[in-house]
């Protein structure tokens, strides 16, 4: 922590004049008021600018005459200014000052003026005096404000930066991950029996504990990474730089290390104190490279890690998030009775061009109202489908269902689109391609108005078999549309390769757009890839006008969004686009 001492130990000064009599009568006249100032005197501005990048010239005073043999003495101040910083002061020594000039000395960020005329020992002084209270006080400030910094972003027991810094830095590597693929993990980190600790020996000594923990967590990881606390007992950790082969390995390897660093007793106050912990670890990209997942899959790993005997977890992508009231087996049978009973459907959201207005299509979504439960997170089942056998006739129930949708609203529906979501794995099964043009056939639903949303790593995990797959849906006039662009592997090679005709910006990079210099010239960089490519780009995650107002700016046609409308039943769907349709007219 910072402790405010802003006295001025030690003054320099530096006197810049090329005429030597009034050089020295300076000298001599500062070191008489000064005993202690310690003074480089120079004739040339060549000389005061070699004095000037000396590393060890730390100048409080620069005493500069703007007449000077060879050239302007006010050209140094550029090089004063970088190489002594806010604390050197400039006092101009002319002979032939006139207001005029003394104004125009304090534009240019000079301190004092004195002219060689009245040149007295009280003059120079009261120039010295002003000026080191001036130093001080700029100090004081600068110091003051440094503390007031780092008491809002640290831990006042432990130090460590809190919960704020702690998200903020986790924000800025994730973006640093999106920019040049920088791998890293997070780690949550729970004490275990720290609150018997504070109810059986006290405050104080809980309080002990917290401060020699953290000051072994730190002891642990590198300068580099970050080791904060989030509240109670609880720490969190950001690891950079993991080799991504061996991420996990390396992760887990740290992990542990933190847990037997903590199992050494503590000695407080004459007691010994032992205490355990549970990490539980995510790694981006693998889990995840938004802050929210990756602090939220750190926390169930964690939670994991607290149930069983091995205190670190790694957070599993597998394993579906523990639902409170279904395990993974169970979930899946009642997913397969919800498809044959129809409790699962698909709710509507529209794509609309953000100049015209006009809308361009549909998005299906899966929504599951569960008989006793209520709404099951999406993606909490579709996780669970994706892991499972289920997940071929899942899909096949959602083409189905579409169709049905499709044929239902009839004329109304006309010219739009319709896109539904498809797991990369689904590409996996051979059928899957027949099954659906199969279905389109049969229903005499025009293939081009069927979109297919695909994710980025469907893509790139098997490039060559992916490639079959698409140019078959191609061939039969099926579009297909990169889903979550930017949250995987982004890679723009092989969107040339595939017959890709609409991208969808990842919502994570919309949702901050307004205040993200990153993700804005993110969007106009692939607006002006998708317009040379004959692209369709969207943005997901719309839900501010103000949002829809940039993207138009940065060249982004389409998107998707909360602003413009949320999922809906399908019955709903004629009626929205009657009443938008009039809106956008009007
Ligand atoms: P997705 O395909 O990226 O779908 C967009 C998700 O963002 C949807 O969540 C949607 O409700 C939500 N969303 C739309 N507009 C906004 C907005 O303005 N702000 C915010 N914050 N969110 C918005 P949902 O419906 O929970 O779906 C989650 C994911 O589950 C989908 O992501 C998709 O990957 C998957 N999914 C949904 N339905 C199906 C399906 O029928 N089959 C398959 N395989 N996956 C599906
Ligand atoms: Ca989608
Ligand atoms: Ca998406």
């Amino acid at each position: 922590m910072y402790s405010v001492d802003t006295r001025l130990e030690r003054i320099k000064a530096l006197v810049v004049d090329d005429d030597d009599v009034d050089r020295e009568r300076l000298v001599r006249l500062l070191k008489r008021c000064r005993k202690d100032i310690e003074i480089a005197e120079v004739p040339t501005k060549r000389m005061a600018l070699e004095e000037l990048r000396k590393e060890q010239s730390a100048f409080s005073f620069i005493f500069l005459d703007f007449k000077l043999g060879d050239g302007d003495g006010r050209e140094l101040l550029p090089e004063i200014w970088t190489s002594m910083g806010a604390d050197c002061l400039v006092v101009a020594v002319t002979g032939y000052g006139s207001e005029h000039e003394a104004a125009d000395a304090v534009r240019l960020g000079i301190h004092g003026y004195m002219s060689k005329g009245d040149l007295s020992a009280d003059h120079v002084a009261s120039a010295v005096e002003d000026g080191i209270r001036r130093i001080e006080i700029n100090r004081h400030v600068r110091l003051t404000e440094a503390d007031l910094r780092h008491r809002s972003t640290h831990d006042a027991l432990t130090d460590l930066p809190n919960r704020h810094v702690f998200f903020d830095r986790l924000e800025q590597r994730c973006a640093l991950y999106r920019r040049e693929a920088a791998p890293f993990a997070v780690m949550m980190i729970d004490l275990d029996k720290f609150k018997q600790v504070n109810d059986e020996l006290g405050h104080a000594v809980g309080d002990r504990l917290l401060i020699e923990a953290a000051s072994r967590f730190k002891s642990v990881v590198r300068e580099t990474d970050t080791v904060a606390r989030l509240g109670g007992d609880e720490f969190a950790v950001i690891l950079s730089n993991i080799n991504a082969p061996d991420a996990a390995q390396a992760a887990h390897a740290v992990a542990t290390q933190l847990v037997v660093e903590l199992r050494r007793t503590f000695s407080v106050d004459e007691v010994a104190v032992t205490v355990g912990a549970s990490v539980g670890v995510a790694l981006c990209p693998q889990h995840g490279n938004i802050p929210e997942t990756l602090l939220r899959r750190a926390d169930d790993a964690m939670y994991r890690g607290k149930r069983s005997l091995d205190k670190v977890h790694l957070y599993s992508d597998l394993e579906p998030k523990s639902t409170s009231f279904l395990d993974r087996m169970v979930l899946l049978g009642e997913v397969e009775q919800a498809l044959g009973r129809g409790d699962i459907q698909w709710y509507w959201q529209p794509k609309v061009n953000l100049q015209t207005r006009k809308v361009d299509g549909f998005e299906a979504l899966a929504r599951w109202s569960h008989r006793v439960h209520g709404m099951v997170p999406t993606d909490v089942f579709i996780e669970a489908i994706e892991a499972s056998p289920l997940i071929l006739q899942f899909a096949l129930a959602t083409v189905d269902d579409v169709i049905r949708q499709i044929g239902a609203l009839g004329p109304a529906l006309d010219g739009i689109r319709v896109a539904f979501n498809v797991s990369a794995r689904v590409l996996e099964h051979a059928t899957f391609v027949d099954e659906l043009i199969e279905r389109l056939d049969r229903s005499c639903i025009d293939p081009r108005r069927i979109v297919l949303e695909l994710t980025e790593t469907a893509l790139i995990g098997s490039p060559a078999k992916a490639k079959r797959v698409i140019d078959r849906l191609a061939m039969h006039g099926l579009s297909l549309s990169i889903d979550d662009f930017g949250a995987g592997f982004t890679s723009f090679g092989y969107l040339r390769d595939f017959h890709v005709s609409e991208i969808k910006i990842d919502k994570s990079y919309i949702l901050t757009l307004t205040e993200n210099q990153f993700d804005r010239s993110l969007v106009s960089c692939l607006a002006v890839f998708c317009d040379s490519q004959g692209i369709s780009l969207v943005a997901e995650g719309v839900e501010t006008a103000q949002c829809w107002q940039m993207l138009v700016e940065l060249g982004c046609r389409h998107g998707q969004g909360y602003g413009i409308g949320r999922p809906m039943p399908v019955q709903d769907v004629a009626g929205w686009l009657t009443a938008w349709n009039a809106a956008a007219e009007g």
